[in-house]
This record gives C-alpha cells, structure tokens and sequence, in this order.
C-alpha cells in the first residue's frame, strides 16, 4: 500500500471506528465504508439540507477538474463514479443507487475533484450545496462521520486503483522526487511511481537534468515541475473565497494551527487556514511520535497530522494550500493577508501558528548537498535510503533522538553526533536509554562536523572532536541533522514585536491583552512553536491552538459590531 492510503486509513479509523479485526497498514480497500447506504430516516433528515431535482438519464453532474462541487444524494436513479484513467478515457470507480451518495475529499475541501459523476439512468436527487453541507456537518454528528468516512475510503480506494493516478517518474532516492512524494504523500494525492535510473549511457534512462518527470492523467509530462506549479496543474492549490471576511484565519496548518482551526469551526467561527505547503508542519516529518497522550505505541506526524486535517474539513475549515503568507497590515481593525501570488484574505483575527524551520549545520557547502545526502527529517520516506548504510544523525534534543532510534533498525551504523558534553539536559531519558543500550548507534559528545564532500551527492563527511581534536572521514551518504529550529515569522516582521531571535512576542511580554497569546496587535494572536517561550512539543502546540479560541471569542465579541460582514475593494485591494 502506498502512504497516503496508510495515513487516510488511520484517519479513517478515527472517524469511524473499525471493526474488531483491527485495520492493520495493510488494510484493504473497505467498499461497505466507502459506499455506505444512507437509512430511510437518514434521508429524511437530509431533507431539510437539500433541494431534490430531477435529472435525465446520461447527464455530467460534475467531472474530473471541476471544484466546490456539490454533494448529491441519489433518491431514485443510478449515478456511475468514475475515474479518469491513463490515456483520458474514464473507468468505473461505482455505480451508486438509491440511498449512496457522490463525492469524496472534493466535498470536504475546494480542490479539484479526480473523479467525474454521471446519471446512468433518470435519477431524482438531493443537491445539498457546500454551504448547507457544512451546516450539516456541524448541526448532525452521525450523518458527518458516515460523510466524512466515506469521503475518506474513497480517496483511499482511488489511491489504491492502479489504473488510476499520476505518475512520478525518476530514480527513487532522487530529491526532488522525495520532495515531490512528500508533498504528494501529505495532500493524499494518487500517484504512482515509475522506477528510472539515472544513468549516462545512452538510452539506459533519463538524464539527471530531466528527473523526476511528471505524467498526467492527460498524457502531459512535466519535468523537474516546482511544488507549486505542481499544486496549481494537480488543482491541489485552494484559494480564499474572494469577499468573505473569515472571522479567524490560521496561518500555518502543523498541530498548532490545525488545533485553533477544529476548535474554532466547531465552535461556529468562519475560519481559514493558509498553509505555504502541505499540513502536518515539523509535526508531518516525524517518524514517530511516542509522547503524545492517547498512542500508547506512537503515532507518526504524518499521520497525526492527516487526522487533523480531515476534523477540520469536517468542520467546515476552509483551506487554502500550498501558497505562503508574505505579508499582513490592518485596515480599518480587519487584517488583511496578502499570500505569495498576491491572494488576499480579510479576517477579523488571525492566528500566527507558522512553525519553526530547521536550523542548518554551520558547514560552508551545506546548502550543495540538502536533500542530496542531508536531510532535516527522518520518516519512512527518508530511512529508505539508509539501508545497510553508514549514517550520521546531528543534534541532542529529543528528535535527534527519536531518529537515531528509528534510523538504527534500518541503517548499518549510526554515528550521533552532539557538540555538547551529555544529552542529560536536552534529550528524553527513555530516548538517552535507548541511544545507550543500542550497538548501533555510537555517540561522539563535543563533536561537530567540519567537512562534507561529494560530487551529485554527499560522499564523504569529517567529523572533529572540540577537546582532543581528533578527526575522522568516512564515507557516508546520508546525515540527519536535527539541531534546533529557527521561527517562521518572516512575514510579520514589523507587523508585530518580535523577540531577538525571531520568536512573536506574546501575552504580557507583548505589552498588549494579558492572555497569553496575545501579540502586541490587537487581534493576533500567536501559538506554538514560533511564539516566544513556547514549549516546542506537539501537545503544547496543540493545546495552545486550542485555548487560543476562546481568547478570540472574547475579542470578537467585543468588536463584532465595528467590522463589516463583507470585505470591500479597499480591503481586498
Ligand atoms: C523530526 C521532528 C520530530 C519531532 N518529534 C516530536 C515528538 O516526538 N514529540 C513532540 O512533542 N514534538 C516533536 N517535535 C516537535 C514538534 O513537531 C513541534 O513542536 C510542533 O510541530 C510545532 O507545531 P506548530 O504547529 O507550532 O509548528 P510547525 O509544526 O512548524 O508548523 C508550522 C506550519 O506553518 C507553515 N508555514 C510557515 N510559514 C508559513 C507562511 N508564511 N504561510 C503559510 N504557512 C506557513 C509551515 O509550512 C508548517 O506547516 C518534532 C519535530 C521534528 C522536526
């Protein structure tokens, strides 16, 4: 199974608990899940949400490139899903009768749908539109996870169609198509891939400069696309709603931000989150988180992170992917974002939850060798390429440790390298246990590396102890640096204060509301790892986007009546 079925799987379970032979990863594809017929009471209450129509035998109700697509409860009729295949022709993905409904992840988001519906025969349905969908969803709990659990087996019934999905074409531990992958992973997107070694002897395979390659469903290639142009060909890329005025947007979807974003939809508030590449944030690269409560195993970011994404879908969350944040100013009390692009969003607050970003290792040539032997997250994705190798993981807080674990299973040897004297103060003690036990891993304290080497990829690394000055060169091909984070806040420089390393300024040290995720703007608000002081852990960034909806709610009550309901061309310009 490929992983984002894996993580819609798990998401799948969350929404609706599977039965008791447990789903294991290597769950086949439930149609009774995915195709649930809806009981007559069911219908009935679905009533009040829609409007019937009738519709003739062999009519498009919506096709494959088609967004805010409706959902359509067949009440008479037949309707065939169908899937656009290799070539441009369609394959049957279900013929749905009376009680079924259309729609999977396109109903829940704005992005472009992967499939096409069409009356098979005259049909009398029940349209409920986007809006009353989301009404639904909020108002009738049982009939939103039935909606929301099906949605999910579909997508992951469409992942698992071979015949089905683009195809990503180059040499699996090639950068840029792990990059690719990852983006594609994370957005729950069909593809497959198309092993092609590089190689420079004539017709053995494609040439470096051509990899990866893209095929679309139409037959187009794309080679070497940027994600973002990728996302907007892919209709992954979702836009604000020109003129609403959200009462809350959330920039940056990682556990911080998706936390404010469920909790402020379910409690009613109009919300967006703008998310620069795809949600999870750090959270989404970690292999495997084992101090979050309620997985008494672990769970993977990636997985934790697509859980969270779909509860927010649920509640109606809009939100606008893979288009960074750049700027934000207020008019007249409204915050107005400006994404990359030039996208505006209005909002009457905003939540600054944009995360950290990896602090890179103080070797002049680092930059030549990122994603080409040095990584700054180690999944499932990344271990692929430790096999039976030599690799170096950098840092001594506790996801330096947590990949040294995970990386010693797969990897012949692991060198962990620290420049401080002990783990003691900075890493987990079960972790520094585990480092210790282990004959795989070697720990080298007040050691930094000094030199990597390679020519298309890292080659060799030297590493120098500070104390004895002792040096080592080995060959090794893959480094995992883990060294701290630096805040994503860029984009409010000068917006609102700011500490000296970057981090928001939040509560009293901002000199504005005494609540703690107050910035020194009234009506932004800060949470998790870019705020000052905060405690970079999943369940903090969590619990603070969280509790900082009820800050909101007492903000918005106070000022409802100076905004306006719609923004205006002043504000959008
Ligand atoms: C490899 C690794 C393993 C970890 N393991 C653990 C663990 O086991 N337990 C634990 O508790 N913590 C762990 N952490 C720390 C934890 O992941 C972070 O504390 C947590 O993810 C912080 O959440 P956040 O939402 O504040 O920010 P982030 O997770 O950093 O998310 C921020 C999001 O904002 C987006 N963004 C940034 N700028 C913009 C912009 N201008 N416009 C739009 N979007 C933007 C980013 O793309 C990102 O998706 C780990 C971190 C890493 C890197």
């Amino acid at each position: 199974m490929s992983e984002p079925q894996e993580e819609l799987t798990s998401a799948a379970q969350a929404v609706s608990p599977p039965p008791l032979t447990s789903l294991g990863p290597d769950v086949e594809f439930r149609l009774d899940l995915a195709f649930p017929r809806l009981s007559d009471e069911i219908l009935q209450r679905l009533g009040s949400y829609g409007q019937e129509e009738f519709i003739p035998k062999d009519t498009c109700l919506y096709t494959y490139g088609d967004r805010d697509t409706d959902m359509l409860v067949i009440l008479s009729g037949e309707i065939e899903s169908r899937l656009l295949v290799k070539g441009g022709g369609f394959k049957i993905f279900r013929s749905l009768c009376a009680g079924e409904f259309t729609g999977e992840l396109n109903v829940l988001n704005t992005q472009r749908s992967i499939a096409e519906a069409r009356t098979t025969s005259a049909s009398r349905l029940l349209r409920i539109s986007r809006r009353n969908l989301r009404a639904l969803m909020r108002a009738e709990g049982d009939i939103a996870n039935i909606v929301v659990s099906a949605c999910i087996w579909r997508r992951i019934g469409m992942i698992g169609d071979p015949s089905t999905g683009i195809i990503l074409r180059g040499c699996s531990d090639n950068p840029d198509l792990l990059s690719l992958r990852r983006f594609l992973v994370r957005n729950f997107y069909p593809y497959r891939i198309e092993e092609l070694p590089t190689n420079d002897e004539p017709g053995t395979g494609l040439a470096a400069t051509e990899m990866p390659q893209i095929e679309l469903l139409d037959g187009r290639v794309l080679v070497r696309p940027a994600i973002c142009d990728l996302a907007d060909e892919l209709g992954i890329t979702e836009f604000p709603e020109p003129h609403t005025i959200y009462d809350v947007a959330v920039v940056g979807a990682g556990p911080a931000g998706l936390a404010a974003a469920v909790y402020a939809a379910s409690e009613g508030l109009s919300t967006i989150v703008i998310e620069g590449n795809a949600p999870g944030g750090q959270a989404g690269t970690s292999s495997k988180i084992e101090n979050y409560l309620g997985f008494p195993t672990g769970v993977s970011g990636a997985q934790l992170a697509s859980r969270g994404h779909l509860q927010a879908l649920k509640f109606g969350v809009h939100f606008a992917i893979a288009r960074d944040v750049v700027s934000t100013a207020q008019v007249d009390g409204l915050h107005r974002l400006i994404l990359a692009g030039g996208a505006v969003v209005c909002a009457r607050s905003v939540v600054i939850a944009s995360g950290a970003r990896y602090r890179r290792l103080n070797v002049k040539n680092h930059e030549d060798f990122e994603n080409r032997g040095l990584y700054y997250a180690a999944t499932a994705m990344e271990s692929l390429l430790c096999c039976e190798r030599e690799i170096i993981v950098v840092g001594g807080g506790n996801s330096a440790g947590q990949a040294s674990i995970f990386l010693s299973s797969i990897a012949r040897h692991v060198h962990h390298i620290i420049r401080g004297t002990s783990l003691e103060s900075t890493m987990s003690q079960y972790l520094i246990s585990r480092i210790e036990r282990s004959p795989q891993i070697t720990l080298y304290t007040n050691t930094e590396i000094d030199g990597l080497e390679g020519k298309a990829a890292l080659e060799f690394v030297t590493w120098a102890n500070r104390k004895t000055g002792e040096s080592v060169r080995r060959p090794i091909s893959n480094v995992f640096v883990m060294i701290g984070a630096e805040p994503n806040s860029g984009w409010v420089y000068g917006a609102v204060k700011l500490d000296d390393k970057g981090f928001v300024l939040t509560g009293g040290q901002s000199g504005f509301e005494a609540t703690s995720y107050a910035t020194s703007v009234p009506g932004i608000y800060a949470v998790g790892d870019v705020r000052a002081e905060s405690v970079k852990r999943v369940a903090s960034a969590v619990g603070e986007g969280s509790v900082v909806i009820s800050n909101i709610h007492r903000y918005l009550a106070k000022r409802r009546l100076d905004f306006p309901e719609q923004a205006s061309s002043k504000e959008l310009r």
